[in-house]
């Protein structure tokens, strides 16, 4: 492994002298198996190439951001045009002005949209809007759900003190007796309602939104005055081309968008009704980088491919390809192996795995055929696989669920794990 891994080792050890811990975040080292590698060279559509020159079909698609594969020629030939006329520049351009008529005229509830660079943006920002509207303060959201790294959201509180969490109350995603006693306790003060579009923490199977726990939080927010905030960031463009509970028929008054909006390139959205208009327009938001005009580019050529292709229903038969062919290798080979979520979002569990032991082995089996999967969160279909990919992905499996059998009890603990997943279990 040394040797096959060696520039990926000797970065890591160069890593470890100048950036702390050697990684950080999502990325850290520890929360993936040991062969999986840190740093990449390139990617281009489905594909990944990690600094020893192997090559992986993604189910990770960079955490989201690669919709329509990496490297997408007609997205990236826009945004380096856009590069070539000016891009951070003393205001926005035009663009920005035809980006936000893109994702209203895209997205049901939107009147109006805000930019901005990564998902925590909009989630924060949409916290300060429905505060501003509504002059109250506590925020309701839903236990283990993940809105960001800012101080008011990171799922680590390490550094963080009370007061950054102040007047939050937590309650159980598609549990309405739990949302009814959070909104109890919040009493006349309720300014907002968070709600992922589904449950896709980490470490736990995904579940569905529950129809009647949807409308009741839109029945609360109406009841209340307080607004509801559907975080997109992660899950938008995957399941719909709309906020993704108009699947369902609730509509938000505010959304956040980032990750896939650029295909990859920097730019993420507030999105809101003509009820927070006013609000919107009252808070201060800003940012060196948020007119950047290149990912504004991209986005708008992102959106006509969300509009003009049919992508979605090319990731969602694929994504169900790969369901039903995983579903029947894991039953020959004997595993309970839960595939929970949008099929478009896969996350995979082994029934049975407190400490992750089997997902680690399975998924480096994986890595070792040239498929990248993630042993504890959510995964991703991107339009630049193939029925072919999902297929030599099938086969990998069919070799991974082999050696997952024969190692069975061997299998060595995953002791770096424990302390993340048993805060989540
Ligand atoms: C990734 C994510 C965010 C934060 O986005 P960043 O761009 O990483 O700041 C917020 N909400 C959800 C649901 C996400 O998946």
């Amino acid at each position: 492994m040394d040797r096959i891994n060696s520039r990926d080792r000797a970065l890591r050890e160069r890593a470890e002298a100048v950036i702390p811990g050697g990684m950080y975040g999502h990325q850290a080292v520890g929360l993936l198996p040991d062969d999986y590698p840190q740093f990449f060279e390139k990617g281009e559509g489905a594909h990944i190439w990690d600094v020893d020159g192997r090559r992986y079909l993604d189910f990770m698609c960079a955490y989201g951001p690669n919709l329509f594969g990496y490297a997408n020629p007609q997205i990236d030939a826009a945004y380096v045009r856009q590069l070539g006329l000016g891009d951070t520049l003393t205001g926005p351009t035009a663009l920005m002005v035809e980006m936000a008529e893109a994702m209203v005229a895209m997205v049901s509830h939107a009147g109006w949209a805000m930019f901005c660079k990564n998902g925590t943006d909009a989630t924060s920002m949409a916290l300060t809007i429905a505060r501003a509207h509504t002059r109250r303060k506590t925020v309701i959201r839903a236990k283990g759900a993940y809105h960001g790294a800012a101080a008011w959201c990171t799922p680590r509180p390490t550094g963080i003190i009370d007061t950054d969490r102040a007047h939050q109350i937590f309650c159980d995603y598609n549990d309405v007796a739990s949302l009814e006693e959070a909104v109890r306790q919040a009493g006349d003060d309720l300014a907002c309602i968070f709600a992922a579009p589904f449950k896709h923490d980490a470490f736990i199977d995904q579940a569905e939104p529950d129809l009647a726990y949807a409308r009741r939080v839109r029945e609360i927010c109406d009841e209340t005055g307080a607004l509801l905030i559907i975080d997109d960031v992660r899950a938008g463009l995957r399941l719909a081309r709309d906020c993704s509970w108009a699947n369902i028929g609730v509509q938000p008054d505010l959304s956040s968008w980032g990750k896939c909006i650029a295909n990859g390139h920097p730019i993420s959205a507030l999105l809101g009704s003509e009820k927070a208009r006013k609000a919107a327009a009252s808070i201060f938001a800003t940012g060196s980088f948020w007119y950047q005009a290149a990912p504004m580019a991209a986005g708008l050529e992102t959106l006509r491919l969300v509009r003009d292709t049919d992508y979605l229903e090319r990731i969602t038969a694929l994504g169900q390809r790969l369901r039903d062919g995983l579903a029947e290798r894991a039953t020959t080979a004997g595993f309970s192996f839960r595939q929970t979520g949008p099929v478009t979002m896969p996350l995979f569990l082994f029934e049975d795995d407190p400490d992750l032991r089997k997902g680690f082995c399975f998924s480096s089996e994986m890595l070792a055929r040239g498929v990248y999967v993630h042993p504890w969160h959510n995964m991703f279909l991107c339009a630049a696989m193939t029925e072919a990919d999902i297929d030599g992905a099938l086969e990998a499996a069919e070799g991974a669920f082999g050696v997952l059998k024969r190692q069975g009890p061997g299998l060595a603990p995953v002791a770096k794990l424990a302390f993340l997943s048993a805060g989540a279990r």
